[in-house]
This record gives structure tokens, sequence and C-alpha cells, in this order.
């Protein structure tokens, strides 16, 4: 029977890592299907500190792992299918075995939001994209008019790295002002080769026929002007889901199906701990999931303490 079992490998689960090892609690962490999480799919992360320069968000990552192993963290490329937070010890199943843990700590991140307009599952992967910095380079999309939706920090990010490659971006956002922070927003602004289209949607991408992204519909939400804008991909960053659907009906989600803690890191199950983009809708950044997953961490060491004691 494991300590302590961590799902998750983004900066609060590699963070809970880190902690729990060096408590000798020797950590099994399970990476999920996106091992290092959502930051290794970012460009540069400048805002994480101790880096003036910038970190890669993959060697970020890469580091954090490295860091955590040294102090004898188990981690471990799995999926986990199924819980059962009712028993004691608690149960997973993880590529079809069973793994028991006494504790655990929940750091199973957020997944890309999808517009669920008409084209856009059709031709995902050929043309349409929630990664930038994963797909930009492809040579599909060198040299071409490419469209990136939203207005956050995620879609002025996108936008500015695909200027590297394409022709020209267009970043189509819903309303007349970025939601992103004041730096990444005046970047993007002041970007000759992006070009906002205010107070749009997406409405449909174009051409599921010839099973490759020619365009997408637009539609002015304030005016109901519709158009076609020719690109030869999408870039969506319209925000992220939680990862939470295993806990459903064993934890408290709240609407949007992030975790609701009851105190601290602690859920409402005893020895089940939350941590990062999953129980967070609030700030989501990589240094608040670390500090949650430090938390996290001394919060399963105490229990775990309080157990033997
Ligand atoms: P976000 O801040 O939630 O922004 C999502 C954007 O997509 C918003 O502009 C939203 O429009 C738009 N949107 C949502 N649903 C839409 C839909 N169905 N159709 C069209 N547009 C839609 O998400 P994010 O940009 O991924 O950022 C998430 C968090 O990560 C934020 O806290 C952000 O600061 C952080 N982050 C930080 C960095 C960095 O510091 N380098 C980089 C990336 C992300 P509205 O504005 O109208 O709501």
């Amino acid at each position: 029977m494991e300590n302590v079992v961590i799902i998750g490998t983004g900066c609060a689960g590699l963070t809970a890592a880190i902690y729990t090892a060096r408590a000798n609690l020797r950590p099994l962490v399970l990476t999920g299907v996106m091992p290092g999480g959502l930051l290794t799919t970012t460009s540069i992360v400048e805002n994480f500190p101790g880096f003036p320069e910038g970190v890669d968000g993959f060697e970020l990552m890469q580091r954090m792992q490295q860091q955590a192993e040294k102090f004898g963290a188990q981690i471990k490329f799995a999926v986990v299918e199924a819980v059962d937070l009712s028993v004691r010890p608690i149960r997973l199943t993880v590529d079809g075995e069973t793994v028991e843990t006494q504790t655990l700590i929940i750091a199973s991140g957020a997944g890309h939001k999808h517009l669920d307009i008409p084209g856009e599952h059709e031709l995902e992967k050929k043309g349409v994209t929630y990664c930038a910095t994963c797909d930009g380079a492809l040579p599909v999309f060198r040299n071409q008019p490419l469209v990136v939706v939203g207005g956050g920090d995620s879609a002025c990010e996108e936008a500015n790295y695909l200027t590297r490659f394409a022709s020209q971006v267009y970043l189509v956002h819903r309303r007349d002002t970025l939601r992103a922070s004041k730096i990444m927003a005046e970047r993007t602004l002041a970007n000759p080769k992006i070009k906002p289209v205010w107070d749009s949607v997406v409405t449909e991408v174009q051409d599921v026929a010839a099973g490759k992204v020619t365009g997408v519909k637009l539609k002015n939400v304030k005016t109901g002007e519709e158009s076609v804008l020719p690109c030869a991909g999408l870039f969506v960053a319209v925000g992220h889901v939680p990862n939470t659907q295993l806990f459903q009906g064993q934890l408290d989600l709240d609407p949007a199906g992030y975790v609701v803690p009851v105190k601290g890191m602690a859920t409402k199950v005893p020895g089940v701990f939350v941590a990062g983009d999953c129980s967070d809708s609030v700030y989501r950044q990589a240094v608040t999931a670390a500090g949650m997953g430090c938390a996290a961490a001394i919060e399963a060491e105490r229990y775990l303490a309080g157990l033997c004691g």
C-alpha cells in the first residue's frame, strides 16, 4: 500500500511530489495522458519567480520532475481509470490494476475548452488546434493567415507566438477589450502582425469536405453581420475545463466542475487533498498551483502523522 498517491504531474502535482518525497513518504505520482501538464504546451514562462530571463515551460516541468525524483518520488506514466474514495485504504484503478493508498493528492489539472461549433471536431488536428507551441511550426501554417480565438493571456500568448510563422494572425474576441493581463494585452495589440477582430465569434470552421481548414465563419455579436475569414488554421484559446470527471459524486464540485475543498487543501473525504487548476477557477497560475501542491503535501504528511500517532 502507498503512503501517498498524487494524480497529475503539472506544477501542483510535482510540487506535492517534491514535498512528500522530502518527507520520506515515497509518493507514487501518476502522470495521466499529459505528463508535465498544460505548462509543457507554453513557450516562455515569464512570471515564475526565480527566472528573470523567463523559462521554457517544458524545461521547467522537466526540472521539477528531476527534483521530485531526486528525493525518491516514483513517477509513473499511467492513467487513472477509476477511484473509490469510500473505502479505506483509498482504491484506484490505474491502467487496469488496483492501487491502494492511505492518502491521495488530486492535482489532475484542466484541459482545453472547446468552442463546440460545426467543423471544430471534424477538423481537429487538420488545422484546428488548442496549442500553438505544439503545432504552430507545422508546414501547413507557415506564411499563412491564422486565426486565434479568445481574449485572455493564453490567446495573446498564442497569437504572439504564431507571428513567427504566420503571414498574419487574426485575434478574434467576442468583446472589444482583452481579458489578458495589461502587459500581455499591450504587447499583443502593439504587434503589427496581429490584427484584432473585436466583438466577433467564430460560428463554423470550413472546410470539412476538403479535410482541412480554409477559413472560419464569423459573426459580429453587435451588428449580427456574418462574414468568412480565409485562414489555414484555427487556434482555440478560450479557457479550460477541470479534469475532475473521476470524482463526480464522490467530492464536492462547483457548477463548473472544480473540486471544492472544505478547509485548506482538504476535501470532504479524510485523507484526500486537492491542488492546482482542478480546484482553482480564480488564479490559475503556475506559481499558485505550486503553492497549493506544497500545502496539500504538508496536509497529507500531517494526516499520515496523525494516523500513526
Ligand atoms: P481565460 O482568462 O479564462 O480567458 C478565456 C478567454 O476566452 C476570454 O477572453 C473569454 O472571453 C474567451 N471565451 C471563453 N469562452 C468563449 C467562447 N465560447 N467563445 C469565444 N470566446 C470565449 O483563459 P486563459 O487565457 O486560458 O487563461 C487562464 C488563466 O491562465 C488566467 O488566469 C491567465 O492569467 C493564466 N495564464 C497566464 C499566462 C501568463 O502569465 N504567461 C499565460 C496563459 C494563461 P471573455 O473575456 O469575454 O470572457
